[in-house]
């Protein structure tokens, strides 16, 4: 027989063929991760094109690079994330990373390796579903912690403290900084406080996904806070940065994974296991993003229009946002949709369940995932009037 007739059939990893299927002409695609403009169609930020002409223009050559990536990028990158001026930047362990996903997965294996307590890591529920895939993956324990609340449609944040609390000492959470996947709902400022006091008494690590600086409130700033807040209090932090949202380089593969050193002598160190790490993983990231998205760091105006760009991204998802809600209203919608537009960044938890999400998909040939999260970047000015009136159709 086979090598591999012992292999069995697994689940399908993408949601999108359902749609792809599908003939109507007016279907409509909220499962994407990724933006849209209001044509729907995929959108290369200007600040984009102009950087990469600039860098083809240049005519470097392709050497590669080494283990931990283009230093003017990762150096602008550990800028952008922790800020300008950030005492931490000089004890940071930084390394350019296969975008978010990569930076987690080395973060894990980091973790995996040199993490002194349980290798258990709390991520919360839910979570982007890859994170338990890439934890267990990659040796870590995977248990979880509450965070959102079915009956509100918000943070379940008495019981997030509580999970806290009640984990054993020294433990690793994983926290998203800023606009959570999938629900959209993050803690206020004030709860971040009191997040960080209660990972502090109890010694836990805290672990910081950032896949959406400046995505979420449309300020790379305002959306650091979490991550900002938590060192200046004295947490040394390990964070998985991506470029894929907020420069538009899904393809690209641009990221960060970085981790705080005590002090400098540490920070030696741990570098050398970073790279200790990464060399049998794929010996040295890919040039050409990090090339892009460095050029967009680095020069004063292309910094400032991306930083324009993003915010009219964030706008127009506020925008779309505000738009389902008043045109569910407008319908008569007896639901309170406050949710929709309290919530923040690409996703929006609509609360809709399993049976209705397949409704939208049969009947109304809207399709997302089953678990009621809607991409509120698939929704434009011309389809958000269908698309509320299917909803008003399936939930009332
Ligand atoms: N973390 C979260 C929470 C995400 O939503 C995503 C993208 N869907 C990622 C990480 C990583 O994405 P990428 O590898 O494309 O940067």
């Amino acid at each position: 027989g086979s090598t591999w007739a012992s292999v069995p059939q697994g689940p399908p990893v993408c949601i999108t063929e359902a749609f792809k299927a599908d003939t109507f002409e007016e279907k409509i695609n909220l499962g994407v991760g990724a933006y849209r403009d209001d044509q729907g169609k995929p959108y290369v930020l200007p600040s984009v094109r102009a950087a990469e002409d600039n860098v083809i223009s240049k005519r470097l050559n392709k050497e590669y690079l080494g283990i931990t990536g283009l230093p003017e990028f990762t150096k602008a990158a550990a800028e952008l994330a922790y800020g300008k001026g950030s005492s931490a930047l000089e004890r940071l362990v930084i390394t350019q990373s296969i975008s978010g996903t990569g930076a987690l997965r080395i973060a894990a294996a980091f973790l995996a390796r040199w993490y002194p307590g349980e290798k258990t890591i709390y991520i919360p529920t839910p979570s982007w579903a890859n994170h338990k895939a890439v934890f267990s993956d990659s040796g870590l324990k995977v248990e979880q912690y509450r965070y959102y609340d079915k009956k509100t449609i918000g943070l379940d944040f008495e019981g997030m403290l509580a999970d806290i609390k009640a984990a054993p000492k020294g433990s690793m959470f994983l926290f998203h900084a800023c606009a959570h996947n999938p629900t959209g709902v993050d803690p206020t400022q004030e709860q971040w406080k009191e997040i960080s006091e209660a990972v502090k008494a109890q010694g836990h690590f805290a672990f910081f996904d950032m896949a959406y600086q400046g995505f979420a409130s449309g300020d790379t700033d305002k959306d650091a806070f979490a991550v900002r807040y938590f060192v200046e209090q004295g947490h040394n932090i390990c964070l998985a940065q991506s470029f894929a949202k907020n420069m538009g380089l899904y393809g690209e593969r641009v990221g960060a994974f970085s981790i705080l050193a005590a002090d400098a002598e540490e920070k030696k160190r741990l570098d050398s296991q970073v790279k200790i790490l990464i060399r049998p993983l794929y010996s040295n990231p890919p040039l050409h993003g990090a090339r892009i998205a460095a050029e967009i760091l680095g020069t004063p105006a292309l910094n400032q229009q991306w930083l324009g760009e993003v915010k009219d991204m964030a706008e127009r998802i506020i925008t779309m946002r505000a738009l389902l809600k008043q045109n569910l209203e407008k319908l008569g919608s007896a639901h309170d949709w406050s949710h929709i537009t309290s919530q923040i960044g690409m996703f929006a938890y609509t609360g809709l369940d399993a049976p209705a999400m397949d409704k939208l998909a049969k009947e109304y040939s809207v399709y997302a995932t089953k678990d009621g999260r809607i991409s509120v970047a698939g929704i434009t000015s011309g389809n958000v009037g269908r698309l509320a009136e299917a909803i008003y159709k399936v939930k009332g």
